[in-house]
């Protein structure tokens, strides 16, 4: 495996000591991801293979590092973060001639731990391997799973709980925060460095650009629009969208407390340490420009040597993201109810039906998944839709009809099939994520894992016997809050 920073200096990174984990165990190995990273799967699933994912001892040639970064926390610079809890094996080139970092985390100490331990708890690293692998299923980019492992210790929370370590790809773990570390330090060549280097992974058009510095600013802000768009309309809440916790590749990163929305509510927030709502569903598009604003700034004294240019050019990229992100999203939207062409009215009908999503305190996945069927596009209601619900609903199903009425003249059963391509049948509803955890931790039982896994690989596809999957909380199983854990 390669190790690309080390072509960069040493005030990028710490390299680690390795502290031995008593008794690493697999609990999953994404077989497929393995191959497509190139890696030999039994490889990694034996003993050398475990000494290296659970970062107790590793083989020739790898060199692991804990990566330096800054970041915003709930708005509060920290000048310095870094991996406090994770390493960076490398880099390998995947079977689509990417470049793609792997990383655990839960690793132990490193130069960035400050008080923590280094470590992970395992219900923390399930639901991360959980939510990112079914973000991939469900086409958004996302950095992906490699394996977890049970440590064979126990990890000090509020309480003792089992100690776990997540191994994953990612297209690279360059943050926001990664700019802003170099920039609070006015280290302008750390950030003519690093950003050449992310430049080259992640924008490579941008390099040729006349202004490549404002190209690759440009091209942050569009990855970061669509993908924002993208959450939105699949009601994924990332929790904690911190400076740091936002990869400049575009790619979700730092699955924490995140969840997906059942009953629909714009205000809808898990996170427990978020208390002013600051990352709640409907201010994520807000935040990530917030975020790129940030980076924007520490860009600023590459942007141009003209500090009042630098500004233009930066507000420049900028603009450019409220734009992408409404393109974006209202082309999902329009797909999502089956929309041929563009009208007036368009967002007008999104908005109507939101509001009646709201006000009927209905699922926000199954309301679209409820719309995608044959007999509803030949206008009937939704089975499953109590009368009240239907009621609510008539006014807003009949400006839908017309809608689509104007546009081609798709048949029915074909507009279906293509709604249930993008309305999920199944997303990681939070009661049957924490049951999942509770069992690994509470009984040592992984079953439920690999069970939520198999449904979740295949979200669109309706799968018998699985409805349970696709079920709304009840009133008693409804989850209020998610937690970090760490
Ligand atoms: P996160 O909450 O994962 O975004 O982490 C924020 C910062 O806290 C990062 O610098 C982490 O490395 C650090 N951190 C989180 N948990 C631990 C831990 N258990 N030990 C050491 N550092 C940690
Ligand atoms: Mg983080």
């Amino acid at each position: 495996m390669r190790q690309s920073y080390d072509g960069l200096p040493e005030r990028f990174y710490a390299p680690p000591e390795l502290t031995p984990v008593a008794d690493a165990r697999l609990v999953h190995l994404n077989r497929p991801l393995a191959a497509e990273l190139g890696l030999d799967a039994d490889w990694l699933a034996g003993p050398e293979g475990l000494a290296m994912l659970s970062a107790s001892h590793m083989p020739p040639g790898v060199r692991p590092l804990a990566l330096a970064y800054a970041g915003h926390q709930f708005g509060h610079f920290v000048s310095r973060l870094g991996d406090g809890r994770a390493l960076l094996l490398g880099d390998v080139r995947d079977s689509h001639g990417h470049e793609r970092e792997i990383q655990i985390k839960g690793s132990g100490r490193t130069a960035f731990s400050r008080r923590g331990d280094g470590r992970a708890a395992l219900g923390p690293v399930l639901r991360e391997y959980l939510l990112s692998e079914s973000m991939a299923a469900l086409g958004v980019p996302t950095t992906r799973a490699l394996a977890a492992l049970r440590t064979g210790e126990t990890v000090m929370r509020e309480k003792p709980l089992p100690g776990g370590m997540i191994v994953r790809a990612a297209a690279s773990h360059i943050r926001v925060g990664t700019f802003q570390y170099f920039a609070a330090r006015q280290d302008v060549a750390g950030l003519r460095l690093l950003a050449d280097f992310a430049m080259a992974r992640h924008a490579p058009d941008a390099a040729r650009a006349e202004h490549p510095y404002l190209a690759f600013l440009e091209s942050v802000v569009a990855a970061q629009a669509a993908l924002v768009a993208r959450w939105m309309l699949i009601g994924f809440i990332h929790g904690v969208m911190n400076t740091d916790n936002m990869a400049v590749s575009g790619e979700t990163i730092d699955y924490g407390p995140c969840a997906f929305m059942d009953q629909y509510d714009p205000a809808t927030v898990f996170s427990f340490i978020d208390e002013h709502g600051r990352y709640a569903y409907t201010n994520q598009p807000s935040i990530a420009l917030w975020n790129l604003t940030r980076l924007a700034e520490a860009l600023l004294p590459l942007l141009s040597e003209d500090e009042d240019r630098a500004v233009e050019h930066s507000q420049q990229a900028l603009a450019g993201f409220h734009t992408r992100f409404h393109d974006a999203y209202f082309a999902g939207m329009r797909a999502k109810l089956g929309l041929e062409g563009e009208a007036e009215q368009d967002e007008t009908l999104f908005h109507t039906l939101l509001q009646t999503m709201q006000a009927t305190q209905s699922d926000f996945t199954n309301t679209f998944r409820a719309l995608s069927h044959d007999a509803v596009l030949e206008g009937a209601t939704p089975a499953d839709w109590p009368q009240p619900v239907a009621e609510a609903f008539a006014p807003w199903l009949a400006q839908w009809r017309q809608r689509l009425a104007q546009g081609g003249q798709a048949a029915p059963h074909d507009r279906a099939a293509r709604m249930r391509s993008v309305n999920p049948c199944y997303i990681p509803r939070n009661h049957l994520v924490e049951a999942m955890i509770a069992a690994a931790i509470e009984h040592d039982d992984d079953a439920p894992f690999r069970e939520m896994l198999a449904v979740l690989a295949n979200p669109y596809e309706h799968q018998p016997g699985r409805d349970r999957y696709a079920a709304p909380p009840t009133p008693d199983e409804r989850v209020r809050y998610t937690y970090c854990g760490t």
